[in-house]
């Protein structure tokens, strides 16, 4: 392709609202244009880099033994009722409505979807195992769109869901998948982790995120040098050993003035901060969609109020907390407010203790039943009690690990401290289980007829999230450099002799040469000067540049990679001979 034909911008300052890296290399260099929040078009190079990711994850999901099919982003609520999750999935669903009230969704994921497709198509053992796929734009009204492609409300993903005949089957699938995913975040040029990730409600042994690794990621991943590796959602939170020589003290009311926080109250009573018990507080809404008029606000009203306790040195983890109510949506709970909570149920800003309490659910991390003496508030401004004992003095509702883990805890596998790191999660994979399958009444016939559940998986890639975790890892301070297998051209051939009819035509003939031998080529036939051509190359991240400049005449050109610093002089056959072996050892898997 001809620079000078091309449809391409690239912007000198990058728009205010880009933060982080690939957001500002993918709009700066004319990749992305932003329509309105979190929902972008893509322009000619951004959009040939969607399409080779797309064809890495197809290339790859066809070998594994998956087909490919396309399904409308337009769903109908009824199989979203049906599964339960009109009423869970909450705001982030794009809910729309057609001219005679019915009620749709633009999908955000396609579990239902597909689980209507098998359940109507399938019927035998025959026609089991089964992995269809589709990569298609899903919607989400995220809260809080940000970081460009990274958080959008408009994105492509690659869905595949599995149906095997039993546990033993989907394991199969399952591993297929994860073996795939390997293949394609390897041939994107990642740096990546898979690591055991949160199930939340849905329970069942197995999921995993695949995680790129990096500053900007908004992911907390634990690891340990064992090859124990999780979300912090997911890691297991090792209980402190349980106190069981020290005796338990009567408990003692004491005056502690102006002590809000554990740091406050553990300085004022000369307490260690593990010696004392953290509480926090939390409002549950009914779902506002149960059993309201199609098509009404949404009017949260009050379920119920929980009180959530940790040891003071440690923090909670919200998914762990609302896995342990039961499966709690994320936009059902929220910290509590301290005036009406306290109304309900006794509790005191800053003052709040277990002993206190009524009226509401207390949920207890792990290890706080094993510990002696703790202390906590009293539920009464300005005091706190010493030596509360869980089983003596109090006992909660659900007792479950709450733990947040923190780098240098314990691994759950060895013991080894924990070392933490920040990753972009890129892909997940799921075993669902029968989950769908009850719900929306998916069976098989046996050899015996009789009928069975299918066992489901689902596996998602994020190709556009993707597509900004390779420029989070992959730039420099003056752009993208795209790894070979998804730069959205090769090689691009830069004249730098504007008007010398001798360079024009040994570029010619080099970008001639380089499209003979299969080379994605550009050439920047602008009337530009050197040092803008050479700009905008290392922006658009190209891997190859062949320059031709001032030793034309000799046959000598410049050969350098996006990647290095250093350029070399080789002849042009010779440029066009390496350009096309580093296109010709492009991985594929
Ligand atoms: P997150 O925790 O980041 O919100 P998720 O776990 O809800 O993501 P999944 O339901 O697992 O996402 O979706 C599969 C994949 O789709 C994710 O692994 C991610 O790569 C991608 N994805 C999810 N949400 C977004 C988004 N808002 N913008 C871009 N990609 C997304
Ligand atoms: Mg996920």
């Amino acid at each position: 392709m001809r620079l000078s034909k091309t449809h391409f911008t690239t912007l000198r300052e990058a728009p205010s609202d880009a933060e982080i890296p690939s957001h500002v290399w993918l709009i700066r260099a004319g990749m992305i244009r932003k329509s309105v929040a979190g929902v972008y078009n893509f322009m000619t190079f951004g959009w040939r880099t969607v399409r080779k990711i797309e064809q890495i994850v197809r290339e790859e999901m066809d070998r594994a033994g998956a087909q490919e099919i396309i399904t409308s982003p337009v769903q109908p609520a009824e199989l979203w009722h049906e599964s339960g999750r009109w009423q869970v999935y909450g705001p982030e669903l794009w809910r729309l409505k057609d001219r005679h009230g019915r009620e749709f969704c633009l999908g955000p994921t396609a579990e239902e979807v597909f689980t209507d497709i098998v359940r109507n198509e399938i019927n035998s053992y025959r026609q089991l195992p089964r992995n269809i796929y589709q990569i298609q734009l899903k919607y989400r009204d995220e809260a809080r769109p940000r970081y460009g492609l990274m958080r959008s409300r408009e994105f492509i993903m690659k869905d595949a869901y599995s149906f095997d005949r039993d546990p033993a089957g989907l394991d199969e699938s399952y591993r297929k998948m994860r073996e795939a995913y390997t293949r394609i975040f390897t041939r994107c040029g990642l740096d990546f982790r898979p690591v055991a990730a949160d199930n939340g409600a849905i329970g069942g042994t197995g999921s995993e995120e695949f995680q790129a690794l990096c500053d900007y990621g908004e992911s907390d991943i634990v690891h340990c040098p064992c090859g124990y590796a999780a979300t912090t959602d997911q890691a297991g939170g090792v209980d402190a050993a349980a106190e069981g020589a020290e005796g338990m003290l009567p408990m003692e009311e004491v005056h502690t003035p102006g002590t809000k926080t554990i740091e406050a109250v553990a300085d004022f009573l000369g307490l260690p901060k593990d010696k004392t018990l953290k509480a926090l507080l939390f409002v549950v809404y009914n779902d506002p969609e149960e059993g309201a008029e199609p098509g009404a606000e949404p009017v949260y009203t009050v379920r119920e109020y929980v009180a959530a306790f940790v040891r003071g040195d440690r923090d909670l983890n919200m998914v762990k907390l609302r896995n342990a109510l039961g499966g709690v949506a994320e936009h059902l709970i929220e910290f509590a407010d301290e005036a009406a909570m306290g109304a309900a149920t006794g509790s005191v800003a800053g003052f709040t203790g277990p002993t206190g309490l009524h009226g509401c659910r207390i949920v207890a991390d792990s290890e706080i039943p094993g510990l002696k003496n703790l202390c906590a508030g009293a539920c009464k401004e300005d005091y706190h009690v010493k030596n509360v004992n869980y089983g003596r003095d109090w006992t909660a509702d659900v007792v479950a690990d709450l733990k947040l883990v923190r780098a240098g805890d314990p691994c759950p596998e060895c013991g080894l401290p924990l070392e933490m790191a920040r990753g972009i999660e890129v892909g997940q994979i799921f075993k669902l289980g029968t989950k769908y399958s009850s719900s929306m009444g998916a069976t098989y016939r046996d050899e015996n007829q009789e009928e069975h559940l299918i066992w489901m998986g689902c596996y998602g890639i994020g190709v556009t999230r993707t597509m900004a975790a390779v420029v989070e890892q992959c730039h420099d301070d003056d752009g993208i450099i795209w790894p070979l297998a998804v730069a959205p051209f090769h090689a691009i051939v830069c004249p730098v002799k504007n008007g010398d009819e001798q360079v024009a035509a040994l570029a010619e003939e080099i970008y001639g040469g380089l499209l003979a031998a299969g080379v994605e080529a550009l050439l920047d036939d602008r009337d530009e000067r050197p040092g803008v051509k050479f700009k905008d190359a290392d922006m658009l991240g190209i891997p190859i540049r062949v320059t031709v400049g001032k030793k034309a005449a000799e046959g000598i050109v410049e050969y350098k990679l996006r990647a290095e610093k250093q350029a070399e002089e080789v002849s042009p056959d010779e440029a066009v001979r390496r350009a096309a072996d580093a296109v010709g050892g492009i991985g594929k898997g």
